[in-house]
């Protein structure tokens, strides 16, 4: 998810509160939430796998490889529109607002209450809302840091799809409206990537391309502090990665290298190498490869081109075993699909976005599954995020987090009811989810 400009004009959002109101009745399975654990669940420090921060600098352009301004008015779930209810008990837990609802009114004064504490918090500012939200570290996927995420709470992640794309995209472009806007972004990110290694213009043969251009991005992205890469490349194609020989990719690279647009099916064969290609130095270097896996965003995203079926012969490589891939925001509803992956013993799950975008009860009934199978692959995440003006990443992280330790409080009070897990248990799980796999999976040194 990134960076979505909503305009708002006016607000009507009745009071809801977000606080835990489960009744303690799961479908097929009673039991109650168990106070206990709730309590423990409250009070562990998080580590976030994946957010969008912002800088304190306004203007902040280093926040996102493909912005979605240009998209136009896109769908959004219920729960992220600004008129929905959840904004509201953010704004209470954040900033104080004690109104019932952010009308237009309201949303002029929490305006300059906001201005007032970031002016306040300075360079702080990131780091105290990551205290409001109980989150120790969080995982900024940016384009590159900067003022206020300087510090340790905060790890990069880069993105790295324009690697894949060193020709003319002209004809995969063409697939769709948004692929239109997308693809010249990416060929400005490769650009500068060409301007931070001193080269002119692109390598005459793929060996040089990978020599001169992939391992340098990816050694100096981890030489800068990266703990892992990030793909959005769902957005743009679709994930069903094949391996591929290095002779087929470099005659299509030499081919097109000076000029031409090459076909699809030509590009898929260099994009294909340059994946595996990618995720063997990641894995060498020790950076986790994070895949946007969900069926959205944009009116003309590709929902099937999202499937973590796709990504199986990459999963199944011998030569990719030692990397570490993590497949973001559950899937969505691959949930079953993310399942069957998760046997493969290098990847993860993180349950960002879907703390945005779905219940905690809907997010609970998938964690129940994912934490009776691999309790040790799941990670905690909230894909904090600007939704527009007044719908910063602030209230964003606030929502997410809050809604991500009531998800998991209901998966664990019902398997605990169930007699799955013994409460002893479930509470090791709970500090597994919100920090201790992250902390083993990138090596935090956290204690
Ligand atoms: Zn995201």
């Amino acid at each position: 998810m990134r960076k979505l400009l909503i305009p708002i004009f006016f607000f009507c959002i009745a009071f809801f509160n977000l606080s835990c109101n489960h009744t303690g009745q799961a479908a097929g399975d009673v039991s109650a939430i168990d106070p206990e654990l709730a309590d423990s669940i409250s009070r562990i420090r998080i580590v976030d796998n994946h957010a969008h921060p912002n800088t304190i600098d306004p203007a902040d352009s280093g926040a996102d490889a493909l912005p979605m301004d240009g998209l136009g008015a896109i769908a959004l779930p219920a729960r992220v529109r600004p008129e929905s209810a959840t904004w509201v008990s953010a704004y209470k837990a954040l900033y104080g607002f004690t109104g019932p609802e952010l009308d237009e009114k309201a949303m002029k004064e929490l305006s300059g209450t906001v201005a007032r504490v970031k002016k306040e918090k300075g360079e702080q500012f990131p780091s105290w809302v990551l205290d409001q939200c109980g989150i120790e570290v969080m995982f900024a996927n940016r384009m590159a840091m900067g003022p206020g995420l300087s510090n340790a709470r905060f790890r990069w992640v880069m993105y790295d799809d324009a690697l894949l794309f060193p020709l003319s995209t002209q004809a995969e472009a063409a697939a769709t409206p948004d692929r239109k806007i997308f693809y010249p972004m990416e060929a400005q990110h490769l650009k500068d990537y060409f301007t931070a290694l001193k080269l002119a213009k692109i390598p005459a043969t793929l060996d040089a391309y990978l020599k001169q251009v992939v391992s340098p991005t990816l050694e100096a992205q981890k030489k800068a502090g990266c703990v892992a890469i990030k793909f959005e490349v769902a957005y743009l194609r679709s994930l069903d990665f094949e391996k591929t020989a290095y002779d087929q990719a470099a005659k299509v690279y030499a081919r097109y290298a000076d000029g031409g647009t090459p076909s699809h099916t030509d590009y898929k064969l260099l994009e294909d190498y340059l994946f595996y290609y990618i995720a063997l130095e990641a894995g060498r270097l020790n950076l986790a490869v994070h895949i946007h896996d969900f069926p959205g965003v944009g009116n003309y995203y590709v929902a099937a081109g999202s499937d973590p079926l796709l990504l199986e012969p990459v999963f199944n490589d011998p030569e990719l075993r030692n990397t570490k891939f993590v497949l973001l925001h559950g899937g969505g509803p691959f949930s079953e699909q993310i399942k069957a992956m998760l046997w493969k013993p290098n990847v993860y799950v993180d349950i960002s976005l879907l703390t945005q975008l779905w219940t905690p009860d809907q997010l609970a009934a998938v964690l129940r599954q994912y934490l009776s199978q691999f309790p040790e692959k799941v990670l905690f995440g909230t894909d904090a995020v600007a939704f527009g003006p007044g719908l910063g990443w602030d209230v964003s992280a606030w929502i997410a987090s809050t809604t991500g330790r009531k998800a998991l409080t209901i998966a664990l009070s019902q398997m605990v009811g169930s007699n799955d897990l013994s409460r002893k248990r479930a509470l090791e799980i709970a500090r597994m989810v919100m920090r201790g796999n992250a902390n083993n999976l990138y090596h935090l040194g956290l204690k």
